[in-house]
């Protein structure tokens, strides 16, 4: 075991604050890892804040995580140290049952450790984040930073990318569909630059007017304020796909209305509350409405991988775990272009 310095949270409601937390030593197949940055998604605030219920406290935040392997376990082949490496939303899964057998480790039927707010398999031991200065993971759930990959651009990947790569994948995204993505934030901005990636034609659904230069810039062909109904009259009946990014109670029924015949709507926010679904949007046209959840282990090397031939990084604020309270706040207001990114030195060289 040894003593790590970490930022967290002893209860809901709480700002997050200093805490240690222990990490085991590493066991044959584990490596241990000095985070060098740590992404802030927004379900690190749903969760800190026990909005989807059963939060479990203390809680060190903190999945999309970028750091350097310092030491190797006695069976473990993968990784060496110095080696940059990345780990996302998941630390653990059974490793037998049929989604895992299939990749699909997030729907282990065991129930994956998840990398904090969970427990390991023993569901005994409870998991802390990223938000720390090391972590220490089995080395089948760490995938490879590439070269060339900015670490801190390439943080926010590990949850933000997957998350909207993959959905994009399953509904085979190509050259020519028209993509719309709703939400300019962490996940959407990824999603805007991987659709564009794959030769989408993207069209952003913002309720921010103030993101159509910040959108343009990141690739998209359109983009629609969704606050003027009119503004969303040349779209409707036209996009292939739509991800949704949003992170708040809205409706669907509005961008159901903006697919072609038989397009499909795949949600990937999630709201603390639910939205009704009418049927009319739905049925007319054939439209799919469907989930995804973030990503498989070898689809997040995929990721990796893709986003490396293609130049493809965060656009991220680099901060200090200092302002992680700060940073919360105008992830809140929608003020974020596009990803807070701790660096850990900060809390590494803290006194
Ligand atoms: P984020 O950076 O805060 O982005 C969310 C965006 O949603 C905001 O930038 C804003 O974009 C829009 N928005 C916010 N409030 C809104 C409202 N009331 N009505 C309409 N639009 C609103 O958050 P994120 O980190 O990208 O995460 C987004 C959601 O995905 C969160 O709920 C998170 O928990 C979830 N998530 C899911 C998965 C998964 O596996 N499915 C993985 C990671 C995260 P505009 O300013 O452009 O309107
Ligand atoms: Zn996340
Ligand atoms: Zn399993």
């Amino acid at each position: 075991m040894s003593t790590t310095r970490a930022w967290g949270t002893p209860a809901a409601h709480a700002p997050l604050a200093p805490m240690t937390v222990e990490r085991r030593a590493p066991g044959a197949h584990d490596v241990a890892i000095d985070v060098l940055f740590c992404g802030v998604c927004h379900s690190d605030i749903h969760q800190a804040r026990d909005e989807w219920g059963g939060a479990m406290f203390p809680m060190v935040p903190g999945h999309e995580i970028v750091g350097r392997v310092t030491r190797v376990g006695s069976a473990a082949s993968k990784f060496h140290v110095g080696d940059l490496v990345g780990v996302g939303c998941m630390v653990d899964s059974c490793r037998a049952c049929g989604p895992c057998g299939e990749g699909l480790e997030q729907f282990c039927e065991a129930g994956p450790a998840f990398t904090y707010n969970g427990t390991e398999m023993d569901r005994t031991t409870p998991t802390f984040g990223g938000y720390a200065t090391h972590v220490v993971v089995d080395e089948r759930y760490v995938v490879r930073v590439p070269d060339g990959l900015d670490p801190a651009g390439a943080a926010p990947l590990l949850c933000a990318g997957i998350t909207t790569y993959s959905p994009l994948r399953q509904w085979n995204v190509k050259a020519g569909d028209r993509v719309g993505v709703v939400g300019l934030g962490g996940l959407g901005h990824m999603a805007v630059k991987l659709a564009k990636s794959m030769g989408a034609e993207v069209t952003v659904l913002s309720t921010s007017a103030s993101k159509e230069a910040d959108a343009r810039r990141l690739g998209a062909d359109h983009f629609k304020v969704t606050t003027d109904a009119a503004s969303l009259e040349s779209v409707r009946g036209k996009l292939n796909f739509i991800i949704d990014t949003v992170s708040a109670q809205h409706e669907y029924g509005p961008y159901l209305g903006l697919l072609a015949v038989r397009g499909t709507m795949v949600v990937v926010g999630v709201p603390p509350t639910p939205s009704a679904v009418p049927a009319f949007a739905l049925i007319g046209g054939n439209r799919r409405l469907a989930g995804s959840l973030i990503g498989g282990i070898a689809e997040t090397q995929e990721m990796l991988d893709h986003c490396a031939k293609h130049g493809i990084v965060s656009d991220v604020e680099v901060i200090s775990i200092e302002k992680i309270n700060e940073a919360y706040e105008r992830v809140l207001k929608s003020d974020v272009r596009y990803r807070f990114v701790i660096d850990l030195a900060s809390l590494r060289d803290a006194g």
